[in-house]
């Protein structure tokens, strides 16, 4: 299922109407993931990011889709859409490390390349 929501490159809003109309047919009560989340959740897959939204007005986090900020004119309001920013943060070590796995033959080829030309400007794995 994941899989497939992968290659269709869904959004999670997507994802989740999808594995709810899945979960309708199924007989209740039962285990079946009923959210992107705890679809991954079930597969042990863990988010490598942390999204933190943000109210343009006073820039102060946001929490369920109103500003919190005492001093905010706007403060316990329902905020619109075009007035929030989010701010995601991201553990880069993982996915450089899957970048540099998966084109490891490749950069070592391109470094053989580079030296050859002796131009070690265009060498990126150099450490000068
Ligand atoms: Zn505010």
């Amino acid at each position: 299922m994941l899989a497939f929501m992968r290659k269709l490159r869904m959004a999670k809003s997507q994802r989740d109407e999808l594995l709810k109309l899945v979960n309708d047919f199924f007989p209740t009560p039962n285990n079946s993931p009923t959210t992107s989340i705890k679809l991954c959740s079930s597969l042990g897959l863990t988010s490598n990011h942390q999204t933190y939204t943000f109210f343009s007005n006073c820039l102060r986090e946001m929490k369920y889709g109103q500003c919190v900020n005492n001093n905010c004119q706007f403060s316990n309001e329902k905020i619109n859409i075009d007035q929030i920013f989010d701010l995601c943060l991201m553990n880069l070590k993982y996915p450089s490390e899957t970048i540099v796995r998966s084109n490891y033959d490749l950069l070592l080829n391109y470094q053989k390349v580079a030296r050859l030309k002796r131009n070690d400007l265009t060498d990126i794995t150099s450490s000068i």
